[in-house]
């Protein structure tokens, strides 16, 4: 007998519909002798529809109130499923993030998971019930709820999956796995059929929106395996494991872009120690992540310093290094949010040269022009006008990957 998490996205509990199709896919991985616990997102769009309620009766909506409003989205899922369960059934007792005992620090709205108590659910379970359990949602050390930040609820199955040492976590969404592109951008772009913790880190990271990256990054910490499936099929999806030989030989597993980035630079910035330091240590107080940095040296002593940051902070950025324009010192501030970040991963790039150098070939034969590179072990990285992401994608995805008919 396996113990399988399984986790419903927002379109998959997105009607009742669905809700129903859900309950006869649970059901029948119990009929086949399978414990079962089940992770809910909110319906499709009730996130959002709930956080703009809150903007209708307040500007600056608090963090702890919104965590409150957002968190009734998961409880209402998941009485749903557990009564449609029942309905068809099947024992099923429903069970929000306070009851399971979901703990997590205090930061409202992105609050990170501490510990998770199994007890209550390996009761249910022995009970001979399916738990189903409210995603996204946990609760802090003074009983306040938190949340997990969007797209939380997937770490909320990949965690209970590493607490209750889980055979496997089924994420079901509304794509049948991880692509070697997006497949809106590249149509002959093919479904993955496993792949390494630290790919999908960087494919996360880099704006594939398939699973949260914390979710990968427990994952990864305690070994579980992650499967991405279709809620719509019987596909069996891309399976997230640890990575083994086969996997080393693929040069460039994905090609991924992400359109939300912002370019900040400062200009004529002193070149002297401790500089970035003061640059980027409030950036980071602030929580904001910034990707790509260059720094360029000039002669007279000063330089230009560009960096990258999420589109959604760029205003904030903007406005801490403006705060403190006289301890940085620089002569002007220039932005661009005109830029988008392109990049291929592969596991295959460690112990093989020349890929860069490739890359860099493609894209010039394309007359695309390359604002900044970063690069990892395992992946490159490159800025470009937003108007040629999409070229780029597809011209490095035929080349590394294989074109229309390859
Ligand atoms: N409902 C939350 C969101 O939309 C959490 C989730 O769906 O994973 O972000
Ligand atoms: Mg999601």
């Amino acid at each position: 007998m396996a113990l399988i998490v399984q986790k419903y996205g927002g379109t998959s509990v997105g009607n009742p519909e669905r809700i129903r199709e859900v309950a006869r896919r649970v059901s029948e991985t119990r009929a086949k002798g399978n414990q079962v616990v089940v992770v809910v997102s909110a319906m499709a769009g009730e996130t959002n529809r709930l956080l703009a309620l809150a903007k209708e009766v307040s500007k600056t909506p608090s963090d702890r109130e919104s965590d409150v409003l957002v968190a009734s989205g998961e409880q209402v899922s998941s009485a749903l499923l557990a009564l449609a369960l029942q309905d068809a059934g099947v024992p099923a007792t429903s069970f929000l993030g306070h009851q399971v005992r979901i703990a997590t620090d205090s930061a409202f709205g992105r609050a990170r998971i501490r510990s998770i108590d199994r007890h209550r659910l390996e009761e249910a379970l022995a009970g001979g019930s399916v738990a189903v359990v409210a995603g996204f949602q946990g609760v802090d050390a003074n009983d306040n709820i938190t949340t997990l930040g969007r797209g939380g609820s997937d770490t909320t199955g990949v965690a209970l999956a590493a607490a209750l040492k889980a055979d496997v976590c089924e994420i079901f969404t509304d794509v049948d796995g991880v692509y070697t592109a997006d497949p809106r951008i590249v149509p002959h772009a093919r479904k993955l059929d496993r792949i390494s913790y630290d790919e999908m880190l960087e494919l996360a990271s880099l704006g594939a929106k398939v699973l949260q990256i914390r979710s990968v990054e427990f994952a990864k910490r305690y070994k579980v395996p992650v499967a991405v499936r279709s809620s719509f099929n019987d596909a069996l999806g891309t399976i997230v494991v640890e990575e083994d030989q086969r996997m080393e030989d693929v040069l460039v597993s994905g090609v991924a872009h992400d359109r939300d980035q912002a370019k900040i630079t400062l200009r004529r910035v002193e070149d002297r120690p401790g500089l970035a330091a003061r640059v980027f240590g409030p950036i980071a107080e602030a929580g904001i992540v910034v990707d790509m940095i260059i720094q360029n040296a000039a002669d007279d002593g000063s330089t230009d310093l560009t960096f990258t940051v999420p589109r959604v902070d760029y205003e904030k950025a903007v406005a801490i290094v403006k705060s403190r324009e006289g301890e940085i010192g620089f002569k002007a501030l220039t932005t661009d949010t005109d830029v988008a970040k392109v990049s291929i991963v592969g596991l295959g790039m460690k112990s093989h040269a020349g890929v860069a150098a490739r890359m860099f070939d493609i894209l010039s034969r394309e007359g695309i022009n390359i604002q900044m590179i970063s690069t990892s072990e395992i992946k490159i990285s490159v800025a470009v006008q937003a108007k040629y992401a999409e070229l780029a994608v597809r011209s490095l995805h035929d080349a590394f990957i294989g074109g229309p008919t390859s």
